[in-house]
């Protein structure tokens, strides 16, 4: 049996494949479809607005954002911040600027990768079996 300390209300209970307790997980629910209820609503919202309204944290209405389970983009002011630039952006961690950036930091780095392996593979290896045969010559 693992027991566990709830994150969210310091409560025991036990751990099954979630990280919050049944009671928590309730609550959040709940807590969701207030934010989705009040958006549906009032779709011209901003974040902090909902969450006064809501009585739900900024925070927790982020996480439902990055998650996904919220749809950012289908209310006008509701986003949530990059994670690189701090850019307002409607969907996952980073805005569309950082993911191109990440997206070709990413591609730039296998690329060099690569071609550090085409030089580890080529040059040493011939270069090393040279010198092993010109020490053999040399006995
Ligand atoms: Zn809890
Ligand atoms: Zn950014």
């Amino acid at each position: 049996m693992d027991i566990t300390n709830c994150p969210e209300c310091g409560k025991l209970f036990k751990k099954v494949g979630k990280k919050i307790c049944p009671e928590c997980i309730q609550k959040e629910e709940e807590d969701f479809l207030k934010v989705k209820q009040y958006l549906d609503d009032n779709p011209g919202a901003t974040v902090p607005v909902v969450a006064e309204e809501t009585e739900v944290s900024e925070k927790r209405i982020n996480n439902f954002i990055r998650e996904g389970r919220l749809e950012a983009s289908s209310f006008e002011n509701i986003s949530v911040s990059c994670m690189s630039c701090g850019a307002p952006t409607k969907r996952g961690k980073y805005c569309s600027d950082c993911t191109g950036k990440l997206q070709s930091d990413l591609e730039k780095a296998m690329g060099e990768k690569k071609e550090e392996k085409k030089e580890d593979d080529d040059r040493p290896k011939e270069g090393g079996k040279i010198h092993i045969r010109d020490r053999f010559k040399d006995k």
